[in-house]
């Protein structure tokens, strides 16, 4: 694996010379501290770090947590992305670390995380609410540099945010000891499970002191988790709140049947007859992500592609010039798309009609904004029609067929036809059938060093799930609502900026018993034969 350099700016938090001195009170520019928040406990630099953020009140878990967390308690929470839980772990912890300093390779803090796109996410939060203390963080995770990584621990460290392989690779090299890491959190627990992390999370927890701080989270509490937070905690405080609301976003759906040949074709009819704003663009394989990202740029698209193979830095940096604005298309794969704070799109594009069909709905969830209208449009070839007629069995609604204009209709293939994983024909597609588990594959994303076939098996509630079912007509569906950010509104006129911009859902909208989102299984990303 090529080892390559985190952007500098996000390997640390500014140096104590460069971050401001925390101030007494807040500067006329800062706006107030929100009452919700100083009632937490927190401190007035990161309540100024969190005004800023544009935070009001704290979700649930913040509220819930955040007090626990000063008081030294163990906490067990049931949150999925999308609920706040990131700042519910890391105001509190950047509170208990402002006190002292930190030591050469003796981190005082980990967060474990199971990809290194979350790592990074959570090391941003971490440079952003941390911004008024003197603190500092190594991110630890596969892809980068370990000698640049390994400097950065060797200086000291407050916070490690890492990859439990990558975390082991440096332990068993020498970079950190973890004997006096007082703080760990483990989150996306039932993630780690899905993709074989377990036995590196077991040795890694085994290293550390038993008098520690435990924070555990997981969108689920299958029994593995459960046996796994009964073995890690001690008397937590347990927390479970509401997967990040639905949806009052309505998702104008369509389906283009067109011929094999004619699929990029119609791609860019869509995308030239559309007001799109900004959107993700899916292929079941990476070798398709780059095919297909070549031609657009051919045909003078403003895009970027993103899939598990690409180098760290160019995932990022792709990113980033999404959020931004700067790249108004992104094709994808599922797995890179997965974990990754990107909702709120103008149009979600499935360029494969994804094959396991509980992705469809992940996908889709991804367009549109709380009480605003998204757009996703499926191109399916004649072989897909057993894919498709899964993805209608599960939503319990059809994808309103839709015409390209200037190309040939074509209708379905026979009945015997059908496009396997990967799109090899005349088999039966996984989403008819019920589910095996699909396991991470080693040295993907989060690198897990352990075979996955030794994982712990996937628990109950991570298996085939029913998304929500419909609430109109026409192919409008509505799916869960994808992660927010905060802060304005913005009108599907106006020039989309960044993810940033919008409410949380969950703020917004009221709660549901349970969300798809949390019981869609990861699929592997591995390149199915032709
Ligand atoms: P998370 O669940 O931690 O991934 O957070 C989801 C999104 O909610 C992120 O974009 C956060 O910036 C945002 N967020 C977290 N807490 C709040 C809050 N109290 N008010 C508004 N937005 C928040």
């Amino acid at each position: 694996m090529s080892e390559i350099s985190p952007p500098a700016e996000l390997a640390r938090s500014p140096a104590p010379e460069e971050a401001p001195a925390p101030a007494a009170s807040p500067p006329a520019a800062s706006p107030p501290a929100a009452a919700g928040f100083v009632e937490l406990g927190l401190s007035e630099p990161v309540l100024r770090a969190v005004a800023e953020m544009g935070y009001t009140t704290p979700t649930p878990i913040q509220a819930q947590a955040i007090p626990s967390v000063l008081m030294g308690r163990d906490v067990l929470g049931c949150a999925q992305t999308g609920t706040g839980k990131t700042a519910g772990f890391t105001l509190p912890m950047l509170d208990i670390l402002a006190g002292s300093r930190a030591r050469a390779r003796m981190p005082r803090s980990l967060i474990l995380e199971p990809t290194r796109e979350l790592a990074l996410q959570v090391a941003e939060n971490f440079v952003l609410y941390g911004k008024y203390l003197k603190l500092n963080h190594a991110l630890i995770i596969g892809g980068e540099s370990m000698t640049d990584q390994r400097e950065v621990l060797t200086r000291g460290v407050d916070v490690v945010i890492a990859t439990p392989g990558r975390l082991i690779d440096m332990f068993e090299r020498g970079g950190v000891l973890l004997t006096d890491t007082r703080i760990l959190v483990i989150d996306e627990a039932d993630r780690m499970l899905d993709m074989g992390f377990i036995p590196d999370v077991e040795r890694i927890v085994a290293m550390l002191p038993a008098n520690r701080q435990t924070l555990f989270f997981s969108a689920t509490m299958a029994p593995e988790i459960r046996r796994l937070a009964d073995a890690f905690l001690q008397n937590p405080k347990e927390i479970t709140v509401a997967p990040p609301a639905s949806v009052a976003t309505t998702i104008t759906a369509g389906l283009a049947l067109v011929a094999e040949h004619d699929k990029r074709e119609a791609l860019r009819r869509l995308i030239r007859k559309e007001d799109v704003q900004n959107a993700l663009i899916f292929c079941n394989r990476k070798r398709d992500v780059d095919i297909l990202y070549r031609s657009l740029m051919r045909h003078g698209f403003s895009v970027g592609a993103l899939h598990g193979d690409m180098t760290q830095p160019v995932r990022f940096a792709t990113l980033e010039k999404f959020k931004a604005g700067e790249i108004r298309l992104l094709v994808c794969s599922d797995v890179a798309a997965r974990g990754l704070d990107i909702g709120g799109l103008s149009h979600v594009f499935n360029f494969d009609v994804p094959v396991h069909a509980e992705d469809y709905v992940h996908r889709i969830g991804r367009t549109g904004r709380a009480g605003r209208e998204g757009h996703a449009f499926t191109i399916a070839a004649p072989e897909d029609r057993l894919a498709v007629e899964a993805i209608e069995k599960l939503t319990g609604v059809a994808i309103p067929p839709i015409a390209v204009d200037g190309l040939d209709p074509v209708a379905w293939a026979e009945e015997s036809g059908g496009r396997r994983r990967g799109g090899r024909r005349g088999a039966k597609p996984a989403a008819k059938k019920p589910e095996a588990p699909r396991k991470g594959k080693p040295g993907r994303e989060g690198e897990p060093r352990s075979a996955p076939a030794q994982a712990a098996p996937r628990g109950p509630s991570r298996g085939p799930s029913r998304p929500a079912r419909p609430e109109g007509e026409d192919g409008r569906v509505s799916v869960p609502s994808p992660p927010q950010g905060r802060g304005e509104r913005v009108g599907r006129e106006e020039r989309v900026r960044g993810f940033g911009a919008d409410i949380p859902a969950f703020m917004l909208l009221p709660a549901r018993k349970s969300s798809p989102a949390a019981t869609i299984s990861e699929p592997d990303e591995e390149e199915a034969p032709e």
